[in-house]
Parts: structure tokens; C-alpha cells; sequence
């Protein structure tokens, strides 16, 4: 039996696998192995992409999200604004700078933050709100970029899932005071490895976030603040900057699959197809469904039996999140009761992200239908 994984990289690795080579070999035979013009040329190429006039690249999504909080001296005592129904990095970060992360509850429908219960959420110590922009699929940016500036709060767009995504004509991550993104291999934009990066229209926090990530020096050896090391290889800079130039076409790719989902799958009983709000252009990270549960089922037993039916017929998927962030043991002290963000909490035992990735083909999309019709009435 042919098993289709959630994502496959090898596919891409064959079309691009000779320059990726030789970018590679060029980079190892320079001996310039950290910083150097690689890394300055693709952050050049990155803002530009993105829309802004500056990027700094660092190590990790998580790098970039925690070098945006320190760069606007978010810290103790104040609190940011998040979702509890994203990848645990988002929340980390806000804790890691000593601030509060404050969880408001999702829509059911775009899986991002109810903008709604943003509003309700702020408080005189309310320094920032982060956006996740989760599965691709970018927040309504002007109605939380109206709310943000009503209050005078900042807004850091987590842009991990949703590299090329736009809100109207804009892109994530130009639309906020700062864009983070994460160049983990799974990402649209991924490195051979770890990476990420800030994209930003201010001079002077660029210029922060500079030297937080080299040890919080300006000149070498020279410290002004306690700062990091999150450098990006400049292995991964080259590859990185082959690999944008063929964004836009994964992408198209990515949606191309997501609208023949949608056509398979729009009239299945049982079955919820996401839908991205209009003035929105997702860039499909993932491709989830939520699997609505049957009366007397609780707990997301029925969700986790499909997958494993889906499995038995040679389709992984997977469930993206298990457990939203305030229930999460590492949170407890946050102090929220289960059934505080029911929305969250339902799609916890709902959602299951079907294999997405832009050479995925029709045939094996229909494989994926109809093991899922057939799982959902066995
Ligand atoms: C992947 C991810 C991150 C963290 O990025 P890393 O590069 O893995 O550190 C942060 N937020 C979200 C929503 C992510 O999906």
C-alpha cells in the first residue's frame, strides 16, 4: 500500500536538489560559515518579499518572536494578548520575557483569534497583542489593527504558518509593528534545518534586534546588554534564498490542492472544510478539517478513530493542536478552568489536518477522500 505523509520534502528536493547543491558546496568551499554577505543578501530579499524595509534572519521562529518582545522591552508586569490554540512557541516567548500571556478564545470558523474577545481582553497593563496567523490563514488584520491602535498596543504578527500570505494587498508580516517568521523545514519557506527572521518597518528596532542576536554587542566584544546568540547558518541563508524564488509557485501549488479538497470534500457528512475569510489569501500550511462529533462521543475519541481508520488505509494525518495552551501543565499556574475558551477546547477534539504539500497530487487527494468517506460510515 502506498502511505501518503502529512508532507513530503523529498519532491521538492528533486527540482531544486542541483542548485541547492551547489549553493551549498559554494558556501562550504568560502570558509565563511556564519554571518557574511549570504545572510545580508537574503534578508534584502526577504523584506522585499514581505513588503518591508527591513529583516533581520536569526535562528529559530521562536528567536524571532522572543528578540521582537525584548527589542520593544516587553517584560515583567505586562501582559500580551495571544491565542491558546497555536503551537506552544507563541505563549512561550511571552512567559520567557517574564510578561503574562492573556488567552482569548478562537472563532470556530478561521481557527485565529475572536477579535471580539481581543477588545474585552485589555487591561492598563496590556502592552501587545500577538496575532498567529495558524494554518496560513492570515487574522483580519484591519479590524485588529483598529483595535491596536485605539488602545496603543503593539502588534507582533506571528507569521510561522503563513510565509506569503496576505491580508487585502498586503503580506503577514508587513502589516503589524513587526512580522516573525519561522524557517523550520515544514514551513512554506523552510531551511535544511533551523532558522527564522523578523521583518520590520522600524530603523531603530531593527537595529536592537541586531545586537540582542550577537550577544547584545554592536562591535565585537563590546556588550551593552544581555543579549543571545541566534545567528542563521549561512548554509541555510543560501538555501533559503534559492527557495524563495519558488514561494509563490508552492503556494499557488498549496492552494490549488486546498480548492480541490474543498470540492471533495464540501458535502460530506460530518465534515467542516476550513474557509478563509474574504480579504484574506491563505497559503494553506496545513489543511484542517474539523471532524464534528456524534452525540454520545466525547473528548476527541471520534476524531482520533477516523485518523487511525485513515491510517490503516495509508493516509497519515494529524491533529494540530491535541491540547490548547491554557490546559496545558505548564500553564496551570495561568490559573484558567477548562471550559474557559470552549471554542479552543472543541477544536482540540475536532481538528485533523490532512496531508498538504504542493506536489500532492489529485489521485492521491481521492485516496484521501475516500478514505475518509469510508472511515466516517464504518
Ligand atoms: C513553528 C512555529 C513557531 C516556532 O518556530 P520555530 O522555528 O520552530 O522556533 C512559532 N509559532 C508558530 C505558530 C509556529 O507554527
Amino acid at each position: 500500500m502506498n502511505v501518503i505523509p502529512p508532507l513530503d520534502l523529498t519532491q521538492q528536493f528533486q527540482t531544486i536538489g542541483d542548485e541547492v547543491n551547489a549553493a551549498v558546496c559554494a558556501v562550504l568551499a568560502s570558509g565563511q560559515y556564519i554571518n557574511g554577505p549570504l545572510n545580508q543578501q537574503f534578508e534584502q530579499a526577504f523584506a522585499h518579499y514581505i513588503g518591508t524595509s527591513e529583516c533581520v534572519v536569526c535562528n529559530s521562529g521562536t528567536d524571532a518572536l522572543y528578540l521582537a518582545l525584548r527589542a520593544y522591552d516587553i517584560g515583567e508586569g505586562d501582559e500580551v494578548i495571544t491565542t491558546p490554540f497555536t503551537f506552544i512557541a507563541t505563549a512561550e516567548v511571552i512567559s520567557m520575557v517574564r510578561a503574562t500571556p492573556v488567552f482569548v478564545d478562537v472563532d470556530p470558523e478561521t481557527f485565529n483569534l475572536d477579535l471580539a474577545q481581543v477588545q474585552a481582553a485589555i487591561t492598563p497593563r496590556t502592552r501587545a497583542i500577538m496575532p498567529v496567523h495558524l494554518f496560513g490563514q492570515p487574522v483580519d488584520m484591519t479590524q485588529l489593527m483598529a483595535i491596536a491602535q485605539a488602545h496603543n498596543l503593539l502588534v507582533i504578527e506571528d507569521c510561522a504558518q503563513s510565509t506569503g500570505a496576505q491580508w487585502k494587498d498586503a503580506k503577514v508580516g508587513s502589516i503589524g509593528h513587526v512580522g516573525c517568521f519561522s524557517f523550520f523545514p515544514t514551513k512554506n519557506l523552510g531551511a535544511c534545518g533551523d532558522g527564522g527572521a523578523v521583518t520590520i518597518n522600524d530603523a531603530a528596532i531593527a537595529t536592537r534586534i541586531r545586537i540582542l542576536r550577537e550577544h547584545g554587542s554592536r562591535v565585537r566584544y563590546y556588550h551593552e546588554e544581555i543579549g543571545m546568540n541566534s545567528r542563521l547558518d549561512a548554509v541555510q541563508a543560501a538555501i533559503l534564498q534559492i527557495k524563495l524564488r519558488y514561494l509563490d509557485t508552492w503556494n499557488a501549488q498549496r492552494q490549488a490542492v486546498a480548492d480541490r479538497y474543498q470540492q471533495l470534500l464540501n458535502r460530506v457528512p460530518g465534515v467542516v472544510t476550513p474557509k478563509p475569510l474574504p480579504g484574506g489569501t491563505s497559503v494553506w500550511n496545513q489543511y484542517t478539517i474539523r471532524l464534528t462529533q456524534p452525540e454520545g462521543t466525547s473528548s476527541g475519541e471520534w476524531r482520533d478513530r477516523i485518523r487511525q481508520k485513515l491510517q490503516e488505509q495509508g493516509v497519515s494525518s494529524m491533529v494540530y493542536y491535541p491540547i490548547p495552551l491554557h490546559l496545558q501543565s505548564v500553564y496551570q499556574s495561568l490559573g484558567y478552568a477548562a471550559g474557559r475558551f470552549p471554542v479552543a477546547e472543541q477544536l482540540a477534539y475536532e481538528v485533523l489536518s490532512l496531508p498538504m504539500f504542493p506536489e500532492l497530487s489529485a489521485q492521491q487527494q481521492e485516496q484521501v477522500f475516500y478514505a475518509l468517506k469510508d472511515s466516517l460510515v464504518h
